[in-house]
């Protein structure tokens, strides 16, 4: 399943997937970081089509189109914001990444790309973030053949790294 997975430095907006993954919040109404980025990218169509689905709880993921975007989706997730470790954040990051695959399984999605979820405004620690997305979704990649690239997207070249590591230890 390794080979599934590609690591990408730069910016998630520009990838040419079925579905980027939005590190949202629970309003689903807009953000910074790459929250903001989608937004600005897609345009308004995405807001307006996010006030309809009542917001999304904390390990949960909702679906909309991509519109201006290269992406024919965006899926949208909510992190954990991180308040220690002890706090169920382990779990929760885990399930934001097992309900994206279910949720772009379930609306053929074939590729897709994902940011490091939690590890920006959240706080998670990367290293532990990555192992996350990473043992989840090699478990999700069996569950859902159909789905048959994805792609990590980092802003940095040391986050990039440590994905690599990641993966070659896993
Ligand atoms: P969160 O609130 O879940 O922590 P952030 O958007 O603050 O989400 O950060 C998540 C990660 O996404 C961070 O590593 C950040 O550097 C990265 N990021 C921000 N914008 C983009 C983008 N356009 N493409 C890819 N990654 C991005």
């Amino acid at each position: 399943m390794k080979e599934q997975i590609h690591l990408a430095l730069g910016d998630l907006t520009k990838l040419d997937v079925d579905a980027v993954v939005n590190a949202a919040n629970k309003s689903l109404l807009g953000g910074g970081g790459v929250d903001g980025a989608i937004h600005r990218s897609a345009g308004p169509g995405l807001l307006e089509e996010c006030r309809t689905l009542g917001g999304c709880e904390t390990g949960d993921a909702k679906i909309t189109k991509g519109y201006q975007l290269p992406a024919r989706h965006v899926i949208h997730t909510v992190g954990p914001i991180y308040r220690g470790g002890n706090s169920g954040e382990a779990i929760k990051l885990a399930s934001c990444y097992r309900r994206c695959f279910e949720v772009a399984a379930g609306n053929r999605v074939g590729s897709i790309a994902f940011p490091s979820i939690s590890t920006g405004a959240y706080g998670y620690p990367l290293e532990e973030a990555c192992r996350i997305a990473l043992t989840v979704s090699l478990e999700q990649l069996v569950r859902f053949p159909q789905i048959h690239r994805v792609i990590f997207v980092t802003f940095s070249g040391k986050d990039l790294l440590t994905y690599a590591k990641q993966l070659i230890e896993l």
